[in-house]
């Protein structure tokens, strides 16, 4: 199966506003892909909606966010359970800077439904670090039965290895990287599974750089992708120097 762990609906303030939940289940489902995340910054609020769109697409949905933690690295926190991420979201949104959205530089926060229909307009600025760190963010997740995932961490901004010099040692499900620098990362880290992801903001980028995954049974629930995410490390010693 081909999986896409990280897209951003609308409502990313640096998403395309044609990002709809609906929008991204239907291109998803035409490029093949069967298990997508949705992980906007800082909000799991177009969720919802997008349980309703991947169901009309028989698509495998995770729930999730890319978090900003407090030492501006952006991880990914993913749930296969609704309940859990409105949860994780309610635990982000507790302590959220309110810091007004500045439309100059960035688009409306729409929060909207399957249909595509506005529900609410948040104007707060959802890219702003939230005050937890890497690790309370990691244990948060794990608590609520959620993936834990740091994303793109090679990439020169906004990722563990920009803004510490390093990955902490530690527990996670996978790690993502730039697109291209895959084999490099399977070696340096032969124990994690190693993933791309399209990163997705606008339309023509979703689906772009997915990985294959093998789940087992029909379920598909974070237990199954977990063991088929561990089992992308069974060829980490002999991937092509
Ligand atoms: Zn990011
Ligand atoms: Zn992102």
């Amino acid at each position: 199966m081909l999986a896409d762990l990280h897209n951003h609906s609308c409502l990313s303030p640096c998403a395309s506003l044609e990002m709809s939940p609906g929008l991204i289940a239907r291109t998803a489902a035409a490029k093949g892909i069967g298990l997508i995340a949705l992980t906007d910054h800082n909000s799991t609020r177009n969720c919802p909606a997008f349980r309703d769109a991947c169901k009309r697409y028989n698509l495998t949905p995770l729930f999730g966010m890319e978090i900003t933690t407090t030492e501006e690295c952006h991880v990914l926190t993913l749930f296969d359970d609704l309940d859990a991420a409105m949860e994780m979201n309610r635990w982000i949104a507790a302590v959220q800077p309110r810091i007004p959205l500045n439309l100059d530089y960035y688009s409306d926060q729409p929060v909207v439904d399957a249909d595509d229909n506005i529900i609410e307009l948040l104007t707060y600025f959802l890219g702003q670090a939230v005050p937890h760190s890497l690790e309370s963010v990691r244990r948060q997740t794990r608590l609520l039965g959620g993936l834990f995932i740091p994303s793109h961490i090679n990439r020169h901004s906004f990722s563990v290895e920009s803004q510490l010099g390093f990955l902490p040692p530690g527990d996670y499900d996978a790690i993502e990287v730039v697109p291209g620098t895959v084999d490099a990362y399977r070696r340096r880290y032969p124990d994690l599974p190693v993933i791309t992801a399209s990163d997705s903001h606008c339309p023509e980028q979703i689906g772009t750089w997915p990985f294959h995954i093998h789940l087992e049974g029909q379920g598909h629930d974070i237990a199954a992708i977990r063991r088929g995410l561990m089992n992308l490390t069974l060829n980490n010693l002999s991937s092509t120097p």
